[in-house]
């Protein structure tokens, strides 16, 4: 299945184009989506992943009625691949040892088939058995020293290669198997993809066969053979997806083959392509650990959108603690995955939850899931959007992750749009993501406004293409070294978007720097300050950021709102004082072309924001994005609180999510009780100008007064608990 290009710019575009002239009109006359598969059908998933002794000791009876009491109406459940749960014939296909003559797998697919579900089967292709290892020893992963590797948890088994004959010869027979006795709807496989690198002689040879190298031995996409190792590797996985499409489909021309796969920047695996392919695509971020805020799962929801556009997208959420000790019998207190889970939905996820082992030793997240799905399948028909309404998108880079940041992907690339993110989170500034290689004019004409967070790997075409958006009336805000790099990592002689930012790279760059700042400047033409520095008119100076590129100008002395004050020593005391006081170096670059507005700053302030989170910083970038996209939000929420917003149109109506995020354990799970927001005032701006029939609160369960202007209303939500979603009505 390919993807329908019309299809996915009515996901991205929602066929609601709002021009800075006025808001127009066409989600109510886009046409519906082509869907006559069932892929769109299902709204909620529940997962049973069995363990191996979960034959013959589990309660059919109790999970059958669980799924009925919360409206589930798709699951996904264990079949094959490392232990088998059905009568499998396929010689080496490691059935569990309390199967006896069993179909665990048939029989609750039979139950689930019995309410109406679709049912996908779940395989894993990581792990086998000794006998497996004893027969075809070359199935199995080795290590850059050449040793066969064990499985690291459970010594009774090997890893898998993923790219030799296991999941080439093995793994198609397994599906073939499953598909021709129960024609699930899907086969989905868990840790299909490897697991790190393998020297087999099967990736050995191929690898050499693909390029003429041995396989690296480093980890710097710089050398030769790690950058073509990058590339072979994704082709060689999209060459196992095809073929397990083919075997599936073959025998059921309606289901596929459905990778656990996709994610951001940092994901391994092309989500262009994966985009395209397709049809349907799960998340796996199962709940958050560490230093990681909560809107992380809208977050992935974004990015699996930015790929998929209207296809269906699941988030797969555990009910047990994510943390690196792997307590996968947990339960996650009930606070915590609610607010995971909100954000998610808030962001067009599907609810997916997941549960290990079918003999659950701690019940308490069963009632948690049951609130959470009852609400959800009462509010469906709010929930099936069709577009998101935001003007504003960050772009994300896997070949910036993978080329430029290689074992620095974290700190270079995902810091600074991890920072961006916040920025725009406290500033209640609805967004999109946007995928680099999705760059052409149609994908971007819903925004008003794109974001380059330290994006610094682009092609000649990308940076083409972002230059006829800004042509085009497209505005632009780009940060530290963007554009530098080609798509390969390779540095550029001056930036590619150079024309655009005004100013050209001076050969070298700076950091960590210590102790600098950047001092506030007037427009000397108008005595005023420019509104980048909203909010901040009393402060003189800010603090820089850590590292930055050393610029010159275009034009030399033309104003720029902020300036660079040299780093100086921060120690001994008596020596901490700036020499000199500043230079004539600017902070931000800021211009116009015709209708679109760039703001460059040369330096990494949303890398920084994320690592400092110094207030000042994050006023700079809300004001980088609100003093570009210069036209009313299409949603302004005015109160108390962390708010994460949304705001989407449905057929027949549009919705605004605020879930509050406001809460001590924010930037560190897990949550223990919900912070209500007080009261919040709201304006909408309207598509189209539809009449309005009715706004009420999905969480709250009422109806909230309000005023209708020309192409706004504007209420009052008296207060919200974790989740509220102002749902309104049009006019028939
Ligand atoms: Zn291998």
């Amino acid at each position: 299945m390919t993807i329908d290009r019309r299809d996915f710019l009515q996901a991205i575009a929602g066929g609601v184009l709002i021009s800075s002239s006025g808001v127009g009109d066409s989600a109510a006359t886009a046409p519906p989506a082509q869907t006559a598969s069932w892929y769109d059908r299902p709204m909620r998933w529940a997962q049973l992943a069995f363990v191996e002794n979960d034959p013959g000791n589990y309660d059919r009876e109790f999970w059958l009625d669980y799924f009925r009491r919360i409206h589930a109406d798709a699951a996904c459940l264990s079949a094959g691949g490392c232990v088998a749960f059905y009568p499998t014939r396929i010689p080496l296909h490691y059935r569990s040892k309390w199967l006896g003559n069993r179909d665990t797998f048939g029989d609750l697919l039979k139950g689930c088939r019995g309410l109406g579900m679709n049912v996908i089967a779940r395989t894993d292709a990581h792990a086998c058995h000794q006998d497996v290892c004893d027969a075809h020893p070359d199935w199995i992963m080795v290590n850059a020293k050449g040793e066969k590797v064990r499985h690291w948890s459970d010594r009774d088994f090997w890893v898998t290669c993923a790219l030799g004959p296991y999941n080439f010869e093995f793994m198609t027979s397994v599906h073939r198997e499953i598909m021709t006795l129960y024609g699930v709807d899907g086969i989905f496989t868990n840790r299909w993809a490897g697991s790190g690198m393998c020297y087999c002689i099967h990736c050995r040879e191929n690898f050499r066969a693909f390029s003429g190298m041995d396989l690296p031995r480093t980890n710097d996409p710089q050398n030769p053979a790690r950058r073509e190792y990058i590339v072979w590797r994704q082709k060689r996985l999209f060459e196992l997806w095809k073929a397990w499409d083919s075997a599936i489909q073959s025998i059921n021309p309606n289901s596929s083959f459905i990778p656990n796969a996709g994610g951001g920047a940092l994901s391994s695996l092309d989500m262009k392509t994966i985009g395209a392919r397709s049809p349907i695509l799960f998340a796996d971020r199962q709940g958050r650990s560490g230093l990681m805020p909560p809107w992380i799962n809208g977050k992935n929801a974004k990015e699996y959108r930015a790929a998929l556009g209207r296809k269906p997208i699941a988030g797969i959420f555990s009910v047990g603690l994510e943390d690196r000790y792997r307590w996968k019998d947990s339960v996650q207190n009930g606070n915590e995955i609610r607010m995971w889970v909100v954000d998610g939905i808030a962001h067009n996820f599907r609810p997916w939850f997941t549960k290990f082992n079918a003999k659950p030793f701690d019940r308490r997240w069963l009632p948690v899931v049951e609130e959470l799905y009852k609400w959800h399948y009462e509010n469906e028909r709010y929930l099936r959007n069709e577009a998101s309404l935001a003007r504003v998108a960050i772009v994300y880079s896997q070949q910036t992750a993978a080329y430029y940041g290689g074992e620095q992907a974290r700190a270079k690339v995902e810091n600074p749009s991890l920072g961006f993110y916040q920025a725009m989170v406290e500033g209640r500034i609805p967004f999109e993501m946007v995928h680099d290689e999705l760059l052409d004019a149609e994908y971007l004409a819903p925004f008003r406004t794109l974001v380059l967070p330290n994006i610094a790997a682009l092609s000649e075409k990308q940076c083409g293409q972002i230059r006829q958006y800004v042509r085009g009336g497209g505005n632009l805000v780009a940060t530290w070294e963007t554009s530098l790099y080609d798509e390969w990592g390779v540095r550029r002689e001056d930036f590619g978007l150079a024309p655009l930012f005004g100013t050209s790279f001076a050969g070298r760059t700076e950091g960590p720097m210590q102790n600098s700042y950047l001092t506030l400047e007037k427009d000397p033409s108008t005595g005023r300050y420019h509104p980048l520095l909203g909010g901040l008119e009393d402060a003189t100076r800010i603090i820089n950021g850590v590292n930055r590129v050393i610029v010159k100008p275009a034009v030399a002395g033309s104003y720029s709102p902020l300036v660079v004050v040299p780093t100086y020593p921060d120690l001994p005391m008596e020596e901490v004082f700036p020499r000199p006081d500043k230079t004539k170096e600017a902070g931000v670059f800021i211009r116009e072309f015709g209708r679109g507005r760039v703001m460059y700053f040369p330096w990494d302030v949303a890398r920084t924001f994320w690592d400092v989170l110094n207030v000042d910083h994050g006023k700079l970038l809300q004001n980088a994005v609100l003093w570009a996209t210069n036209e009313e939000p299409p949603v302004k929420v005015e109160g108390v609180g962390v708010v994460d917003l949304s705001i989407w149109t449905q057929k027949n109506s549009m919705t605004v999510h605020l879930v509050n995020l406001t809460n001590p354990m924010m930037m560190k799970g897990p949550v223990r009780e919900i912070i209500p927001a007080p009261r919040q005032k709201v304006r909408v701006r309207v598509p189209g100008r539809r009449r309005i029939v009715k706004v009420h609160l999905l969480v709250g369960k009422s109806a909230v007064p309000f005023r209708q202007g020309n192409d706004a209303i504007e209420m009052e939500v008296p207060s919200v608990g974790l989740h509220e979603v102002i749902a309104i009505d049009f006019a028939a």
